[in-house]
């Protein structure tokens, strides 16, 4: 597609390749429409969804185009709006999560689910209907997005540790939701990882009895620190024999592959294990963990725009951020070789004002 649409030079730090790191580079960002919001960044997260995407490890379902300028965990100002921006003004602290887009016309999105419109673009790596190419994210000096898509951030958090709340946080809270977790409910929490975390924040202000299940003794304080009432390293049989049996609901939020018939074996009769991670090879099922036991399995992708706005609301109220380690946007490809060892407490966010 050859646009027509002005553009404006943004910094930025870009993965060229599969195999190379990221480096500091310029994109084209499209001059604000009528309902676009423009926003500087100041902190970006990084989700592990970023390295599976720079390295094209999702390359059967979504394969990566590059230039690649992952990044979908953003806050900042608003420095710019459209003539027909109602909800916005320069200066207002904003937010961009996963979502940049969505036809606005299908049943999912009439019914406010825009994240499984088929026609959804996502904030990086997606077809971008303005400019050709791919949408490029947030590990950038700034981002113009539809106000549809544009989320407000209470005051009242520190933005750094706000910033994971747009995709950690959204990916967690809504399914603890739309399965109906709240007092008197058991529910694992897989992987004490960016998501795992903030699961973990979310089941207990909720009102659950929140295990987690982790690969990493030495996370166990951490996990108890977090809300946790009980850690299980899912690595030791015995440890998993405490409360087999016992959940009603399990959020995996892993990362790579690993044994889900050993979780599935957690759950009560009818309860339900729901993936959000999604690692990069298909895991095998053994039906006889779902027959015995009439237990669930789905998944679910991120959450809806009000949704996240919902979360967001409920973090201002209830004081509830990521724990996060702020670094200089020069440290990312450091920062990714920690994340794929574990060795994150909790989300590392991208300070962009050393862009
Ligand atoms: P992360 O910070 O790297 O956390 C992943 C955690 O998984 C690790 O901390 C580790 O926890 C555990 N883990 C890693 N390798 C493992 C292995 N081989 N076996 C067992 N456990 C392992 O990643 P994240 O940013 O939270 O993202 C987690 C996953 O969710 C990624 O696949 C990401 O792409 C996906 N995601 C999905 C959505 C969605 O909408 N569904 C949204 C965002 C992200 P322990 O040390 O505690 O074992
Ligand atoms: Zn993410």
């Amino acid at each position: 597609m050859s646009s027509t649409i002005p553009t404006f030079e943004a910094r930025a730090y870009a993965a060229s390749s599969p195999t190379s790191s990221l480096e500091s580079s310029t994109i084209a960002r499209r001059v604000p429409l009528a309902t676009d919001v423009q926003i500087e960044i100041l902190y970006c997260g990084v989700c592990h969804s970023d390295l599976h995407t720079a390295r094209d490890e999702w390359h059967s379902a979504m394969p990566t185009q590059y230039p690649c300028v992952p990044g979908h965990e953003i806050v900042g100002r608003v420095t710019q709006v459209g003539a027909d921006v109602t909800g916005f003004k320069v200066g207002d602290l904003a937010a961009v999560g996963c979502l940049v887009d969505s036809d606005g016309t299908c049943p999912h999105c009439a019914n406010g689910d825009e994240h499984y419109c088929a026609q959804q673009v996502l904030t990086y790596n997606a077809p971008d209907r303005h400019l050709g190419g791919v949408t490029l994210g947030g590990y950038s000096s700034s981002v113009v997005v539809d106000q549809r898509f544009v989320l407000r951030v209470p005051e009242s958090l520190d933005l750094a540790a706000a910033a994971p709340l747009l995709c950690a946080g959204i990916t967690t809270y809504s399914p603890l939701r739309q399965h109906g977790v709240t007092a008197g409910k058991k529910v694992g929490i897989v992987g004490l990882g960016g998501l795992g975390h903030m699961g973990v924040k979310f089941a207990k202000a909720f009102g659950a009895g929140v295990v987690v299940f982790t690969t990493s003794p030495h996370k166990r304080d951490d996990a108890k620190r977090l809300g946790a009432d009980d850690v299980v390293v899912s690595t030791d049989a015995a440890d998993m024999a405490r409360h087999a049996g016992t959940f009603d609901f399990i959020l995996d939020c892993v990362s790579a592959k690993h044994d889900v018939n050993a979780l599935l074996g957690q759950l009560k009769t009818e309860g339900r294990l729901t993936f959000v991670g999604a690692p990069e090879k298909p895991m095998e099922v053994s039906s006889f963990a779902l027959i015995f036991g009439r237990r669930q399995i789905s998944g679910s992708n991120i959450g809806s725009i009000a949704e996240t706005q919902e979360m967001l609301d409920f973090c201002g109220e209830h004081g509830i951020t990521a724990d996060v380690e702020v670094i200089p946007v020069s440290r990312v490809n450091e920062a990714y070789e920690r994340v794929l060892r574990s060795d994150v407490k909790y989300r590392f966010v991208l300070d962009m004002s050393t862009l």
